[in-house]
């Protein structure tokens, strides 16, 4: 059985991760959405309530599944029973770092491989970070997100004010 884990923030997951995710999901018999804990990083969103976002949207394809994870991603990818990391590349300017990522990753663990997909090209331009901008000022964001995803982002933002 080929088990690939999509590791990232999602916070919150988008079209673009969407996109991603049909998409690995078909070539491999499980994949795992997985969220990290970063706490270097500030989020919007808990990692539960990511979780949750991800198990939303992606309830309807069945191989497909959410959790998170501390610490390294090899080590996660192992203890599921994964042998490849999936990530998504959107422009040249995510490669470098990508690509050193995805380096010290096989020096950790040969065993692992990184699969990138390329973004389709109407999500090229999105990231977690534009629709919390465009959010944050109360913009339509129904074109970013699934639509059970626009009412949370904007209760975070109506909290706050
Ligand atoms: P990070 O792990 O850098 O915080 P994210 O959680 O936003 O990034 O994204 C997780 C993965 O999804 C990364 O591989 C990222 O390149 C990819 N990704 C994000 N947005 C898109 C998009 N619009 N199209 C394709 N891939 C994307």
């Amino acid at each position: 059985m080929r088990v690939a884990i999509y590791p990232g923030s999602f916070d919150p997951v988008t079209f673009g991760h969407l996109d991603i995710i049909k998409r690995s999901a078909a070539m491999f018999d499980k994949l795992i959405v997985a969220v990290l804990n970063n706490s270097a990083k500030k989020s919007l969103f808990t990692v539960d309530e990511r979780v949750e976002m991800i198990k939303e949207v992606t309830g309807n394809i069945p191989n497909v599944s959410a959790d998170s994870f501390d610490g390294l991603t090899v080590d996660y990818a192992d203890a599921v029973g994964a042998t490849v990391v999936i990530r998504g590349l959107r422009a040249v300017t995510d490669f470098e770092y990508e690509l050193q990522i995805a380096q010290t990753n096989r020096v950790e663990n040969p065993e692992i491989d990184t699969v990138f997909l390329t973004t389709s090209l109407k999500y090229s331009y999105l990231s977690s970070t534009i629709v919390k901008e465009f959010a944050s000022y109360g913009a339509d964001i129904g074109k970013f997100v699934p639509k059970e995803i626009v009412p949370k982002v904007l209760a975070k933002y109506s909290k706050e004010s």
